[in-house]
């Protein structure tokens, strides 16, 4: 496999793996660590939670959205006490592409990891939305410490293998070097370990679900919108979000997105969710690890 540039993150199927559904499903990343000047924590920092006892201290959301050209997007309702998706220790992991629930949330996920724009982690600080971490050592091992700071806003990190395979093409052995492996360097690095797994290009089979078993990761997430450079793709013949859908983003740059940076995509990407009618919500709030 060749693995010398960043064009391994971009388009092309291994093996011409036809996949009408995935389109643009991983299929991003590139320009790793171009922009990675160390700008991180320059960036003016979000005014949060007051502090406590200073009642008169009251955060100035409306400016932290201002800020990114956005208006505020409603509070997400709290995390459910009964989570609608529950996960067995045993057995055959389940593939999820949304979330039973009424609630008008949605759930955003971000792949790969190429794109480490410190940018994004300043908007993170603002807008404070949260994000689900697919990530893909091949990505992120020239600059691990980009994804703790957004692990610190309180996101998650999952499994997207080591190397981004279209896994229905590759043997056993290798699925399973590829999910275990990751899960090894991401517990290692982020120190916990993975619940749930991605696979490149949405591309699975029955291997896959064998290997994500033994690897650790107990579910495999799939989506139903992916997120392009101003719009999603949907998968409903409508084109409308339905509450609990998973969205499909990228780590991307101006050189995957047409010149475009990773904050106007995700500007608009929210600008989509926000005209909807709907609001974002953390995907780990509404899945109920096994019991340990
Ligand atoms: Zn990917």
């Amino acid at each position: 496999m060749k693995r010398h540039n960043r064009r391994k993150f971009h388009g092309s199927l291994a093996g011409g793996v036809a996949l009408a559904l995935a389109v643009g499903g991983c299929a991003g990343g590139g320009s790793a660590g171009e922009d990675g000047g160390g700008r991180v924590g320059s960036v003016p920092t979000t005014q949060r939670a007051a502090p406590t006892g200073t009642p008169t201290a009251t955060p100035d959301v409306g400016a932290n959205w201002h800020r990114w050209g956005l208006k505020p997007l409603p509070a997400p309702p709290g995390p459910p006490a009964d989570r609608p998706v529950k996960l067995s220790a045993t057995g055959a992991v389940p593939v999820i592409s949304r979330i039973p629930t009424s609630q008008k949330v949605v759930f955003i996920t971000v792949d790969d990891g190429a794109e480490k724009d410190p940018e994004f982690i300043a908007m993170m600080r603002d807008l404070r939305i949260p994000i689900t971490m697919f990530l893909t050592d091949d990505a992120i091992k020239s600059d691990y410490t980009y994804f703790r700071h957004l692990q610190a806003l309180g996101n998650h990190i999952q499994n997207h293998t080591l190397h981004h395979p279209a896994m229905n093409t590759v043997p056993l052995t290798r699925q399973r070097e590829e999910v275990c492996g990751n899960q090894k360097v991401l517990t290692e690095q982020y120190g916990t370990a993975p619940l749930l797994f991605r696979p490149p290009y949405g591309a699975y089979n029955a291997d896959t679900r064998t290997a994500v078993g033994e690897c650790g990761p107990r579910a495999i997430v799939w989506w139903r919108e992916s997120m392009q450079i101003t719009n999603m793709q949907y998968q409903a013949a409508d084109r409308k979000l339905r509450p609990g859908d998973i969205i499909l983003a990228h780590f991307r740059g101006p050189e995957e997105l047409k010149g475009t940076t990773m904050t106007e995509m995700f500007a608009s990407l929210l600008k989509r969710i926000q005209e909807q009618g709907f609001t974002v919500a953390r995907l780990e709030d509404y899945v109920q690890p096994p019991a340990a």
